[in-house]
């Protein structure tokens, strides 16, 4: 017998409306020869089938859900099957044409929770994220091989939520060789240069392609501030585009290494930009200090809020750095302002950017709003996907 997951009453309506997530708190009662990483059927508690999935009795996500078809299995077919979908799903985007790096598929909005895949050209990276992936990977591995030839296949899943998962990080050549250290990559006619093994996440921000193209069409003879500019994506485009001078702010000295890299190979160097290692947060306010404004700010912090326990620390956190930047902005220029904390609706960070504007005294316009790009897809039925938001504002 299949190992049973009833949920308790008044539980059953995320799973009926396909939110892959069963939390722990919903768990009535568990039956037959449970295994963690393994599948279970999804009951409600009277016995109504509803879902299969896998479990995880050491994570808060009790569950996992792969499948709302009751003759579906979960075996190597499935795992090639919804594989495929998203391999067919970014192949009708077209992305070749633009960018040899995107995401290829993008874990719960794929129906493929915990698992992570992203192409740099003839290289795969890969990140599981839960048990129940765990237990599939060498499938996984083998799938991707077979179907896209890669030359290598790298894993990084070198992150901390796997510690929830009761994983310890992993990290490696899965399949083929291992990437070089300086990997180069197109995006928008750009040429970057990532470093798969060492980078951040898995090497480069790819959910923030299209909001690069948007930002730089604004930039045209601006001098930009591009703070938490990791390895300068945004100052390559905004140069390329035609600003005047870019000064990027981040704290890790080898994200700002690789700028100078990045920048260098497309063309540029010392006299049109200027990198400053440190905290954005006291280099933004002694540049008010100093005197120092700019035509643009371009502010694209890492992730503030992790839980729903830490939000109002997380909203004074963009609070204050949006301030910061408004104080630098000339009239008429331009605040292009990002969140990636998926707890930060795009309602709340509006309010949030407008508490700002209110605190420094400025007029604001949005002019756009921005998302992830579409290799990100964001799940209907699983609101937490969608996470990136920005907006592009003048500023008087
Ligand atoms: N805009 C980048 C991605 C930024 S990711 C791109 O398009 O590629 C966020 C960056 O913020 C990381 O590089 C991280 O090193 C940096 N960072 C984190 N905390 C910071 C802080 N307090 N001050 C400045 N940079 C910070």
């Amino acid at each position: 017998m299949e190992p049973r997951l009833y949920l308790k009453p008044g539980h059953d309506r995320p799973v009926r409306r396909h939110h892959p997530w069963v939390f722990s708190g919903a768990l009535g009662r568990l039956e037959g020869p449970v295994a963690d990483g393994g599948v279970v059927e999804v009951l409600s508690f009277d016995g109504e089938w509803l879902a299969r999935g896998y479990l995880n009795r050491r994570s808060q996500i009790l569950a996992r859900l792969l499948t709302w078809d009751p003759g579906e299995a979960i075996d190597e077919a499935f795992w090639e099957r919804r594989l495929e979908r998203a391999l067919q799903a970014r192949a009708a985007l077209r992305l070749e044409e633009m960018t040899s790096a995107y995401r290829l598929v993008f874990a719960e909005s794929d129906g493929l929770p915990g698992l992570i895949v992203d192409r740099y050209g003839d290289f795969l990276v890969l990140q599981s994220l839960t048990l129940g992936v765990e237990r599939w990977k060498e499938v996984i591995v083998r799938l991707l091989a077979e179907r896209l030839h890669p030359r290598g296949i790298y894993e990084r899943s070198d992150v901390e939520v796997r510690a929830k998962e009761g994983l310890a990080p992993a990290e490696g050549v899965r399949f083929g060789e291992p990437p070089p250290p300086r990997l180069l990559i197109t995006e928008h006619g750009h040429r970057f240069y990532v470093d798969v093994i060492r980078g951040q996440k898995t090497g480069f921000y790819l959910d923030q392609r299209e909001n690069r193209r948007r930002a730089a069409a604004y930039l045209a003879g601006a001098e930009v501030l591009n703070a938490f500019s990791y390895t300068g994506a945004f100052a390559v485009y905004a140069l390329k585009a035609g600003a005047r001078f870019v000064v990027n702010v981040d704290t890790s000295a080898e994200a700002l290494q690789g700028a100078v890299e990045n920048l260098r190979r497309n063309g540029f160097d010392e006299r049109r930009f200027e990198n400053i290692e440190g905290d954005a947060f006291q280099v933004l306010r002694r540049m008010r200090a100093e005197g120092r404004r700019f035509d643009a700010v371009i502010l694209d912090p890492p992730k503030f809020a992790y839980a729903q326990a830490h939000l109002p620390r997380a909203a004074r956190g963009y609070k204050d750095i949006n301030l910061q930047a408004l104080h630098l902005i000339r009239p008429g220029g331009l605040l292009i302002t990002f969140s990636c904390s998926g707890l930060v609706s795009p309602d709340l960070f509006q309010k949030i950017v407008f508490a700002a504007a209110e605190d420094a005294g400025r007029d604001v316009q949005i002019l756009e709003r921005l998302s992830q790009a579409p290799d990100h897809p964001v799940r209907l039925s699983f609101p937490e996907s969608e996470y990136l938001k920005g907006l592009i504002c003048r500023v008087w």
